[in-house]
């Protein structure tokens, strides 16, 4: 492994990539609900579908409560910490404390601004789910434009990009979609659809994603500096294939370790995450993972999950220095994307990332007459 990854790293791009990483260091992670409330409802939101809202530990009203979870979590070496659950923006406080004392993300749905004081440079995906239309229908109660209020909050704003999940019938939207965010100023990275709703037909994703995946990667090509996601991690996530190993539980490295729920997965010799914890909105009781208590793996296709399956399977990828650009730019592009990295050097390197990754979709075979 020493002499193959010295031959890799003689490649001065591959080196300074690799470099940033190293240097930055490793990342002891959790993730958690800042609260169990939402100002809309989507269809197919896993935390609500989930009951997770009900959870009988999940209003904390007490700020001392949170303040210890912050102080505890310093303790034991935490420095990443992804906010997920209800929406973060009605819990400002709280993301302020996490802001100041960790490496970290949120996710919102945009409908309220997070503000630049005190959060200068916060990563901050904003969700979406297709053009305006489909977006309307899945997160607005077919009255509430999110993505139309969410465009306006963000414009220009270089902390945000776009956490676009795409429903695997409607690849169709990516293009229009992701124009409209480039205009907006921003940037894109791709999520998929789970359809936990049960809807079927064109959210069904047991009908894959191969149309989205060459949609995405025609947005490769003609935005190659706006896309934060390759082509060869789109084709991990949306095909569930790491080389010999399928996605799933068995497989899945963001599962709660200390919980007894998840003991025969921490001992099936698959790598896992040995730090993290899924923490509800208690901030002191944990989850078999951040998506999900009970829900079938099968419908996860949730890319900051994928990010960590590749991300801990660096071995898998030394075969070869085409597949150790692969494992090596996801690696940097959850670092760059979450500013644990320098941003401003880091993104202009986004094109070379992608011209050195390639697009891996073979384009449809031709009908025969
Ligand atoms: S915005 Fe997020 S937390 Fe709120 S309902 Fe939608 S997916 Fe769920
Ligand atoms: S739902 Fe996803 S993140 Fe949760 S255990 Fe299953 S595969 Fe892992």
């Amino acid at each position: 492994m020493g002499n193959k990854l010295k031959e890799y790293l003689a490649d001065p791009f591959l080196n300074t990539m690799y470099r940033a990483v190293r240097e930055a260091g490793s990342l002891k992670s959790i993730s958690i609900d800042l609260t169990h409330a939402c100002n809309i409802r989507c269809v197919g939101c896993y935390y609500f579908d989930e009951g997770m809202n009900r959870f009988k530990g999940s209003k904390v009203k007490d700020e001392a409560v949170f303040d210890e979870f912050v102080a505890r979590e310093k303790e034991r070496g935490t420095n990443f910490v992804t906010i997920v659950g209800g929406e973060p923006s009605l819990e400002l406080g709280r993301m302020k404390k996490i802001y100041d004392n960790f490496w970290m993300n949120v996710a919102t749905n945009g409908w309220q601004r997070i503000p630049c004081d005190g959060f200068e440079k916060m990563p901050i995906g904003i969700s979406v789910w297709g053009n305006h239309q489909t977006d309307k229908w899945l997160r607005g109660r077919d009255r509430l434009d999110v993505f139309g209020r969410a465009l306006k909050n963000y414009k220009n704003d270089e902390r945000a990009f776009w956490y676009y999940t795409v429903v695997p019938g409607r690849a169709h939207e990516v293009e229009s979609v992701v124009e409209e965010c480039v205009q907006n100023g921003n940037r894109v990275l791709f999520n998929f659809y789970c359809d936990l709703r049960n809807l079927g037909g064109e959210f069904d994703y047991r009908q894959g994603f191969g149309h989205v995946r060459e949609a995405i990667d025609r947005m490769i090509e003609r935005y190659p500096d706006k896309i934060l996601m390759t082509s060869y991690f789109s084709h991990v996530v949306t095909s569930g294939k790491l080389y010999d190993e399928s996605w799933g539980y068995e497989v899945c490295t963001s599962v709660s370790p200390d919980n007894p729920v998840n003991s025969e997965r921490i001992r099936n010799g698959k790598p896992y995450n040995p730090h993290f914890r899924a923490y509800n909105a208690d901030f002191s009781t944990t989850r078999r993972c951040c998506t999900g208590v009970d829900r079938s793996c099968d419908s996860c296709f949730d890319t900051w999950e994928h990010f960590s399956w590749v991300m801990l399977n660096m071995k898998k990828h030394l075969g070869s220095k085409q597949e150790f650009t692969n494992w090596l730019t996801t690696m940097y592009l959850f670092y760059l994307i979450n500013r644990i990295v320098d941003f401003d050097s880091g993104i202009k390197l986004l094109p070379e990332i992608h011209a050195r990754v390639g697009i891996l979709s073979q384009p449809e075979p031709a009908e025969v007459a």
